[in-house]
């Protein structure tokens, strides 16, 4: 899916023989008299579709100054002449391509060329927030790139505690996959570096195992350093879950 959308210019409705059209029809173009599905059956071809077009999924069908049908765009079927012809459907109200564009001024200016391309936001985007709608510019709606990020933050916790996650991620200390805690008990595995913060901290000394649970493994050992145990969210919660165990390690 890409960026740009096709737009095509018709001209007004004009008869032709149906014997010597590529699609069959008796008439092409448009007219203020023609439904949806007469104008789409008009005017679904035949047009000198270049190898840019087969990445396109909308084509927008303007006349008069108008756009008066959305496409979407399954396959472009070759014709005689080196033309193309649209295999699809036209949207309806609901869709947001549509609702953009149908019954309002063409987007693109004027040219000799009834197939253009233009730059549409439509073509392809949907906020990235996650909340399905349609963007007009950019990658997100207004105010949803904050809520987008802080629902990231508030799976890891406070900002401070994003931050710092984000950072021993980045560095590679840290797993990216998001695991959960099976249980904490004093260190006796027989690993010798920190498995939270990475050889190159040098963590010391380490105080606790912990098995960990993810998607890919049932039972990950880990052993960590105290400051692990007092960082951690899910290790914090844990502990405060099991004050049992939060009692063998000195947490103050
Ligand atoms: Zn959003
Ligand atoms: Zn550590």
């Amino acid at each position: 899916m890409g960026d740009l959308m096709i737009h095509i210019t018709l001209g007004a409705m004009r008869y032709v023989d149906p014997e010597v059209d590529q699609l069959g029809r008796d008439h092409v173009g448009w007219d203020a008299n023609m439904d949806d599905e007469a104008l789409f059956r008009a005017n679904r071809g035949c047009w000198v579709l270049g190898e840019r077009a087969d990445r396109e999924q909308y084509a927008l069908l303007s006349a008069q100054g108008t756009v008066r049908q959305a496409i979407e765009i399954d396959s472009l079927l070759p014709v005689s002449g080196g033309r193309r012809a649209m295999a699809g459907r036209y949207l309806s109200a609901g869709h947001p391509v549509y609702d953009a564009y149908v019954g309002k001024p063409q987007p693109v200016e004027p040219t000799r060329n009834p197939v253009t391309y233009f730059d549409s936001p439509h073509a392809a985007r949907e906020c990235g927030c996650g909340c399905g709608v349609p963007v007009t510019l950019g990658w997100f709606l207004t105010g949803h790139e904050q809520k987008a990020l802080h629902d990231r933050v508030a799976k890891i916790g406070t900002v401070h505690q994003f931050i710092e996650w984000f950072d021993r991620v980045h560095t590679g200390a840290e797993p990216v996959t998001l695991s959960k805690i099976v249980c904490i008990a004093p260190h006796a595995n027989a690993k010798k570096e920190c498995s939270a913060h990475g050889t190159a901290a040098g963590c010391t000394p380490l105080v606790a195992d912990v098995v960990l649970r993810d998607a890919a493994s049932e039972h990950i050992a880990w052993a960590v350093c105290v400051r692990w145990l007092k960082e951690n969210r899910d290790a914090v919660i844990w502990l405060e879950r099991n004050p049992g165990v939060a009692a063998l390690f000195e947490l103050s």
